[in-house]
């Protein structure tokens, strides 16, 4: 049984994106990623494959499919543009699977086909100057007015896709986290709002520049001055922010993950042919044993990451939480694995490893993000440390 392509609709699936990977996305990753610059129209492009909306229902113009096929298309795009990937995944997986999942009727049946086919870029805004994994210590507040409008102030950091050009255009719309008042215990209570462009007071603050990697994403500070949100754009009710996020982190994580996958695939196939092409002292230099301990271990950890990405792809129930165990699991270990597996690349590769025109530089400049992004290595610890606790059986099942 071939894990990463359990029927053959994965693998038409994986066939597909490859070939369309290698057509478009190959050959533009290097100016994008020099440049700064993101690709919007590729990735608008994706709404004709039936790509944006992969995990959304098809009766609101997504393609319906699964955890493990949202794993493949990260995998394949990552693996040639792990910058084009992000913006991709904030797309797909942190706008359109969140409406898809947590969004009321109108909601879906008004946005999801705009997003599903490309017509509009979706964002999530979660993180804030002063607040990252301390997700509760957020400061943004969205307060209710007597007509029903919601007044949203405050600002947003590192938004991927949070402008679509260097002219600061803003997002068609963006999945905004913001604190609504405290609980009976004095909690904060934190709802989740649909911010469209053009609503007064949404605005881009900046595109942030001379990010080490991911560089083919846009990423942005968010501004949001008074800005008025219709009673219609709360998602769900207040206070319920926190099932959203906890149900979609799971599938974030994984295709973070899956990203990463993708990251070592690349760079263990850049180190094995140049190990082969390259000579030294009237040797390949795969022959020498320094050599094989680069390549030996990257294919070991590069298989270990692709058996434990796909379990966890293969058993994830895309929109139901409790799966977190694994998904962190898959981010720790495939994260740091992929950051090694291209390092080792660099040093098989040499000076030419250290070189854009080689890709495995930007692959690893790429890679470190991984290690940050939708939760740093040190929130996985704490969150599998914390599951271990509440479900020791868990190690024994
Ligand atoms: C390129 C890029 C794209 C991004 N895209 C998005 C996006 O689209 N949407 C979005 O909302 N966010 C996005 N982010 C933000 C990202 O999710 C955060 O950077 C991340 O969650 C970490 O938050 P922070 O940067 O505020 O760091 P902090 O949370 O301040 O962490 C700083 C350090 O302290 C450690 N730390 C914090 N708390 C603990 C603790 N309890 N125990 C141990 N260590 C701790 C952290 O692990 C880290 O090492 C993006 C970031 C980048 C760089």
């Amino acid at each position: 049984m071939d894990i990463a392509n359990p029927s053959e609709e994965h693998l038409m699936l994986r066939e597909m994106v490859r070939d369309w990977t290698n057509e478009y996305v190959e050959p533009q990753a290097f100016e994008h990623d020099k440049h700064e610059r993101f690709n919007l129209e590729l990735l608008r492009s994706m709404g004709e494959l039936g790509l944006l909306g992969i995990s959304a229902p098809e009766k609101y113009g997504g393609a319906g499919l699964d955890a493990t096929a949202c794993t493949i298309v990260h995998e394949e795009l990552s693996a040639s543009d792990p910058g084009f990937a992000l913006a991709y995944l904030a797309h797909s997986m942190l706008f359109v699977n969140n409406l898809a999942y947590n969004g009321t009727e109108a909601q879906k049946v008004r946005i999801l086909p705009k997003v599903c086919s490309g017509e509009w870029i979706g964002a999530m805004a979660m993180s804030e100057p002063d607040a990252g994994t301390d997700v509760l210590g957020l400061s943004t507040t969205a307060v209710q007015q007597d007509d029903g409008t919601w007044v949203i102030n405050g600002r947003k950091m590192w938004i991927t896709n949070g402008c679509i050009d260097d002219k600061g255009t803003p997002a068609d719309v963006v999945w905004v986290y913001a604190k609504t008042g405290t609980d009976e215990r004095g909690r904060v209570q934190m709802s989740t709002f649909l911010v469209e462009a053009g609503m007064p007071g949404y605005s881009v603050g900046q595109k942030i520049f001379d990010k080490t990697g991911m560089r083919a994403s846009n990423t942005a500070e968010l501004v949001f001055d008074n800005c008025i949100v219709p009673a219609d754009n709360i998602v769900g009710s207040p206070g319920e922010s926190l099932i959203h996020m906890m149900g979609n982190l799971e599938l974030e994580r994984l295709t973070l993950a899956a990203m990463a996958l993708g990251i070592a695939r690349r760079s263990l196939d850049e180190m094995n042919k140049y190990a082969t092409e390259r000579t030294a002292f009237k040797s390949q230099i795969r022959d020498f044993g320094q050599m094989q301990r680069y390549i030996g271990e990257s294919w070991a950890k590069y298989r270990a990451m692709r058996a434990y990405i796909y379990d966890t792809a293969n058993n994830l129930t895309i929109g139901t939480a409790g799966q977190r165990l694994d998904s962190d699991g898959v981010k720790l270990f495939a994260t740091t694995a992929a950051k090694e597996i291209a390092d080792a690349a660099m040093q098989v590769m040499g000076g030419y490893g250290y070189v854009a025109e080689y890709h495995v530089e930007r692959l690893w400049r790429d890679s470190k993000l991984l290690e940050i992004g939708g939760g740093t290595l040190e929130s996985h610890q704490k969150n599998i440390t914390r599951d271990l606790f509440k479900d020791s059986e868990a190690i024994n099942r």
